[in-house]
Order: structure tokens, then C-alpha cells, then sequence
């Protein structure tokens, strides 16, 4: 089973390890060779645009799949010829654009912050005067981790607001004020096996995932946030893993985003779950039977950003499991590496993760 994998940075990376016990042989794209993912298996290197060595990745696999969200959504389109894409592309291009996003889901009844297209400074004076204050802009496209967002707390933020993102298409949201942010990671087989995992729960720092915690037990909010997502495997005939962010406010979900790949907040099911998202991610894609989403404890998960513990330090810590991409580059905001721990009761869990959040 070959899949060629667009992008290779540590989302790939990780997908390429999960195969190899499985005898699963990916192969990577990208515009360089060192990257996380072509340390550990085969890449061909070329722009993204590059249609001519795009298809002759595909051609050589069963599946292809992607890493990264920003691949051009014809770019994939392109390699449909050759071998099946998935997720399909038509969901990527939904979910890089974050008007498109927040409309499907309200299309969709699934509950979003109030939101409104913003091109013009006349439409964000219109928009803040619907929407009210405090609120976020965004840009509508390549926006990631925090970048491309500006807090508009009050109307003197306005002018600065405006003159760090205008001239690009923009959306503004009303500010959610959340207790908590939790995610939803569902896998759905190109037979259409469908599985969920448990709730998520997600600390941002800066715009940047800093740790998760898992399983979040919360029955209703669980059934709650299956549904909303389910309807969107359900629109698309989704396949592989599609991870959901909500805030919860007034102990109701409230949808953010959504990412068609597998998804930094699904780390901890690699050691904390009995099939990982990118185990279950290439079962999907490749039509084989899904693994069971269960969590096998209580896990929590730490983001290594700028900087990464040494390993004599980290590995002291009894239960800790270490991930390292092989990034060369250590840049403030780059997320460089993970450590998980899983742990048999939610209380000795959340005293591991202290242990973990003093490593950074
Ligand atoms: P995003 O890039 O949209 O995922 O935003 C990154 C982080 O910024 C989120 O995880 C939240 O912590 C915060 N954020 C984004 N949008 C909102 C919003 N409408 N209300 C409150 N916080 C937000």
C-alpha cells in the first residue's frame, strides 16, 4: 500500500511512522527535502504548483493524501487523475477560507461566533456596528496559529486593526467568551465506517496550541459535538480524519474551525488512545477497517513552541513520551516537538501535565 503524502512536515511525519507497522510505504512532497517528513521517507521536492511533478507522485500511489493546509486546492484536483485524493479537496478548499467555513456550518446549524465578510474599512465599521465589540479580524486565507488575526478590544484598535490586515479579504468575528476550548477529532473510511474520538480539551497560547487534556468527559457536549460534526462527514462523503475546534460558551458548543487532516489536538492518541488519528487516518483513506477510537486512560499533551527541553531533562520524567520533528530551525512560534503523558486517573493526569508545562 503506497500513499503519497503533499506536504511533510510533522502532521506527515507522523503518518509515515503510524504506516510502517502496517507496511503501509509513504511518500512525501514538498519544497525541500529536510523537513520533518523527509527524514523518515522518501520526498520528491517541487513547488506546489508544480503539476508536472505533482502528478508523477500521484501516479506511483494508491491514495494521496495531505499534510498541509495551504496545498492549492487545484493542485490536488490535478492528481485526482492518477489516484483518489483525500480528504477530498473540495472540503480543503472550505476550510482555507474561513467565510466558506463559517457559512457551512451555519448552512449546516451548526453554531458559529457572529461573523461578516469584511473587504472594504467601510464594511468593518459596518460589521463592528452589527456585530458590536470586543471582536477579532481575521484574514480569510492563510491564516494559522494566531497569524493573520488582530483583537479589536475597543474602537481605538480600529485604525491599527485595519491597517495590519486590509487590502486582503478578511472576515470579523464577535468575540466568544469562552470557559473552555475543546476539540472533536471523527474519522470516516471510504466505506463509510465512521468514528469519533472523545472530546479534547484545548489551551491556546498567542493563537498556538500549548496543551490538550483527553478524554474530556462530557456526555452531552459529546453527543452534541458528534452530531455537528457528523453532519459535515455527511455533506461531503468525507474520508480520513476531520478534526472540529468549539469554544464552550454558557456550557454550549460554539464551532471556530475545522481542519480536513489530522490535527495537533489528536497528539496525545498516538500513546492515549488504542489507535491513533494517524493510524486511523491511513485506515480511512486506504479503505481498510477502523481502529478503536477508546482512550486508554487519561492523557495530556504538551506543545514544544521555539524551543525544545533537552532530552536528558524530559526523559526524567517517569511516563513521558517524547516527539521530536527533526526540525533544524528553531524559530519563536515553530512548534518544534510534543511530549505526552498518559496516566490512569484524570487527577494524576493533570499532575503530570504540571511536570510537562515546566519542561518548556
Ligand atoms: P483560530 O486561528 O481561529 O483557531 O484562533 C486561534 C485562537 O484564538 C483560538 O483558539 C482562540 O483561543 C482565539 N480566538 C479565535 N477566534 C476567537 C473568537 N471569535 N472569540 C474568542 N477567541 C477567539
Amino acid at each position: 500500500m503506497k500513499v503519497a503524502i503533499v506536504g511533510a512536515g510533522q502532521l506527515g511525519r507522523m503518518l509515515a511512522l503510524a504506516g510502517y507497522p502496517l507496511g503501509i510505504e509513504s511518500r512525501f512532497y514538498d519544497r525541500s527535502a529536510d523537513t520533518p517528513g523527509g527524514q523518515v521517507a522518501p520526498i520528491v521536492t517541487g513547488e506546489f504548483d508544480d503539476l508536472t511533478r505533482l502528478r508523477s507522485l500521484a501516479r506511483g500511489a494508491d491514495v494521496v493524501t495531505f499534510d498541509w493546509e495551504n496545498v492549492p486546492v487545484e493542485s490536488l484536483a490535478a492528481m485526482r487523475a492518477f489516484a483518489p485524493v483525500y480528504p477530498q479537496p473540495r472540503v480543503l478548499g472550505v476550510a482555507q477560507d474561513r467565510l466558506l467555513e463559517k457559512t457551512l456550518f451555519r448552512d449546516l446549524g451548526i453554531a458559529t461566533p457572529l461573523f461578516a465578510p469584511v473587504d472594504l474599512r467601510s464594511d468593518l465599521d459596518a460589521a463592528i456596528g452589527r456585530i458590536g465589540l470586543p471582536g477579532i479580524l481575521k484574514t480569510r486565507r492563510f491564516g494559522y496559529d494566531g497569524k493573520g488575526q488582530a483583537r479589536i478590544r475597543r474602537r481605538a484598535d480600529v485604525d491599527a486593526a485595519w491597517q495590519a490586515l486590509g487590502g486582503e479579504p478578511l472576515i470579523y468575528e464577535g468575540f466568544v467568551d469562552f470557559t473552555r476550548e475543546l476539540s472533536l477529532l471523527a474519522v470516516r473510511s471510504t466505506k463509510g465506517e465512521t468514528a469519533f474520538y472523545p472530546l479534547t480539551e484545548n489551551v491556546h497560547e498567542h493563537g498556538i496550541l500549548a496543551s490538550s487534556r483527553a478524554p474530556c468527559r462530557a456526555r452531552a457536549l459529546q453527543k452534541s459535538a458528534e452530531r455537528q460534526v457528523g453532519a459535515i462527514l455527511g455533506r461531503y462523503g468525507y474520508v480520513g480524519v476531520l478534526a472540529v475546534e468549539f469554544f464552550v460558551a454558557r456550557g454550549r458548543l460554539i464551532a471556530n474551525e475545522m481542519a480536513p487532516r489530522v490535527h495537533n489536538s489528536g497528539h496525545w492518541t498516538i500513546e492515549g488512545a488504542e489507535t491513533s488519528q494517524f493510524e486511523n487516518h491511513l485506515r480511512a483513506i486506504l479503505g481498510l477497517p477502523l481502529g478503536s477510537t477508546r482512550a486508554r486512560g487519561h492523557a495530556a499533551m504538551v506543545n514544544f513552541v521555539g524551543r525544545l527541553p533537552a532530552p536528558r531533562r524530559a526523559l526524567a520524567v517517569n511516563g513521558l513520551h517524547l516527539h521530536d520533528y527533526g526540525k533544524r530551525e528553531a524559530r519563536p512560534g515553530r512548534k518544534l516537538g510534543h511530549a505526552t503523558v498518559v496516566e490512569a486517573s484524570a487527577a494524576a493526569r493533570d499532575r503530570a501535565l504540571g511536570r510537562l508545562l515546566r519542561l518548556r
